[in-house]
């Protein structure tokens, strides 16, 4: 449970359901990697293709979560997508900003790890092999023109005002309508 909700959380929760609407629209069915045959989906993808290992900088002891490559939020868009997913510790899963704040996309994450843990004698191999399963792979991510993902964007960050826009509304209503209730008990 969140501890201070807002308003955009839950217009960021909305976003993210839209993304992963369309991510099960390009996949055919649901991914749930809670349960059933989505998880085993995860898990597969966690202990076989990536070996049980972070997929950025190869940490095998800690917990390893859930990491979009093409963040799920509004920054990029990212569907959730069995090709878009990866096992990161949770170190590696706090994506890095430049210096202009804002995040990077996952090929210079990996980079700034690999520089950070001076391994990037690693480098390539690592992006080789989220390459692959991206774009080669069992589940391979939807190759999205530059219009379709326009057009996510554009949705997305509609959805977002709207359920913004909704919030500010519902707290005007309420304004109102308690003016209306002290007026009555004059
Ligand atoms: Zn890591």
């Amino acid at each position: 449970m969140a501890i201070y909700n807002t308003v955009s959380d839950s217009s960021n929760t909305a976003v993210r359901a839209l993304l992963t609407k369309i991510g099960e629209y390009y996949w055919g069915k649901s991914f749930n990697t809670g349960s059933g045959k989505s998880k085993r989906i995860w898990e597969s993808i966690r202990d076989e293709i990536f070996n049980g290992e972070c997929a950025y900088c190869k940490d095998k002891n800690s917990k390893l979560q859930i990491e979009h490559l093409i963040m799920f939020n509004r920054t990029q868009f990212g569907l959730h997508h069995p090709g878009n997913v990866v096992p990161v510790c949770n170190d590696c899963n706090k994506r890095r900003k430049n210096k202009k704040k804002e995040y990077l996309d996952w090929e210079d994450h990996l980079l700034e790890i690999c520089l950070e843990n001076d391994t990037m004698n690693t480098f390539e191999s690592k992006r080789d092999k989220i390459l692959n399963h991206m774009n080669e792979g069992e589940f391979k991510y939807p190759n999205l023109n530059e219009t379709e993902r326009n057009a996510i964007r554009v949705i997305a960050n509609s959805l977002y005002e709207n359920i913004k826009s909704e919030g500010d509304k519902s707290l005007r209503m309420y304004m109102e309508l308690d003016k209306v209730f002290v007026k009555n008990k004059q």
